[in-house]
């Protein structure tokens, strides 16, 4: 058996993310204990009558007591105050780190409330589901997916060393990244496309009261992606686009003039305008298939009924 990379890991915020971790960690016997906390009394007790963690504490406080690591796991826009909470507690020598989905805002929100002599490896898995809460997590939610690590200056080696190796442990591809190109990268990737799909379905939802429930009842695959895509926790993706504004707005600008570009070609029958940018994007997703992110199975690999 190996020996665990931490001895005891804090997950604070028991949602999707902190409970895939806590499955994940306990698959690999990386930890020899897991402690958690969670804001609400009904969160928690969930999570102890699942045995999500070794011991569920009533405080953020308590749970980070002589914890080696611990993870927020908190919306991004509670990062900042959560910190601020459990750093008289840290052990010194202890790492915190986070998995919030915007890097930049989480530093400025953080790193102020890091005590002396306390590590701080900032971290955001790239994988997720639009299920939240401590009952929706699985242990191979990370496996195969990237894990980015986003160091401050000057953060002791060894401490990220340590956290590659607890992401790696739990299935994740790890690298690192700086977090102004992180927070640009994840608008392409992320940000830019659940607004994309909040918008679609809000326009679906206001067209459906036109056409009664055809939109539901003939939903076709396409639709039916940007539905899963907009059913993603409200609180979490408000914070991500609070919080990581200036390049989510970059991304949604560059968006917005290639949809007037298609939407000119479309007006005035410039079909090989059409075809060259469908072209294109086609082996984007073939990309993504080669790199192993995703499978080319029909229906995104769904059975019929699903
Ligand atoms: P989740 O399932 O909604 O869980 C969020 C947890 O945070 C819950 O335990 C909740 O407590 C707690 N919480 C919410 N607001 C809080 C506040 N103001 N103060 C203290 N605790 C609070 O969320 P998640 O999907 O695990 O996301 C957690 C973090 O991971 C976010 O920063 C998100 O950006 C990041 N992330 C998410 C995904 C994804 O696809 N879901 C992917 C990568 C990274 P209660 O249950 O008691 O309300």
């Amino acid at each position: 058996m190996t020996q665990p990379v931490y001895d005891r890991i804090a997950l604070i915020g028991l949602g999707l993310i902190a409970s895939s971790m806590a499955h994940a960690i306990r698959r690999g016997n990386l930890a020899g204990e897991i402690t958690g906390y969670a804001r609400s009394e009904a969160t928690r007790e969930t999570a102890r009558r699942i045995n999500l963690c070794d011991r569920i504490f009533d405080t953020a406080a308590d749970a980070v007591e002589d914890a080696d690591l611990v993870v927020l796991c908190v919306p991004v826009g509670a990062m900042g105050p959560v910190m601020e909470e459990i750093a008289p507690k840290l052990k010194p020598g202890a790492t915190v780190s986070d998995v919030g989905s915007v890097k930049r805002h989480v530093i400025e929100a953080v790193q102020p409330h890091i005590p002396q002599g306390v590590h701080f490896v900032p971290a955001h898995p790239l994988a997720g589901t639009e299920h939240s809460g401590p009952e929706a997590g699985f242990a191979e939610l990370y496996d195969n997916r990237w894990c980015l690590l986003v160091p401050v200056e000057g953060t002791d080696p060894d401490a990220v060393e340590r956290l590659r190796t607890l992401w790696e442990g739990m299935g994740a591809n790890v690298d690192e990244m700086d977090a102004d190109h992180h927070d640009l990268v994840l608008a392409v990737t992320s940000h830019a496309p659940h607004l994309i799909a909040y918008t679609m379905v809000g326009v679906a939802d206001d067209l459906r009261r036109v056409t009664d429930s055809e939109v539901i009842k003939y939903s076709a695959a396409g639709f039916r992606d940007f539905t899963r895509i907009a059913a993603s926790d409200p609180t979490m993706w408000r914070d991500v686009f609070l919080t990581n504004k200036d390049a989510t707005l970059e991304i949604l600008g560059r968006f917005t003039e290639e949809l007037f570009a298609l939407q000119r070609a479309i007006r005035t029958g410039d079909g090989e305008h059409l075809h060259d940018y469908f072209t294109r994007t086609r082996a984007i997703r073939r990309g993504i298939i080669e790199a192993g992110q995703d499978t080319a199975a029909p229906n995104f690999g769904r059975g019929t009924k699903s």
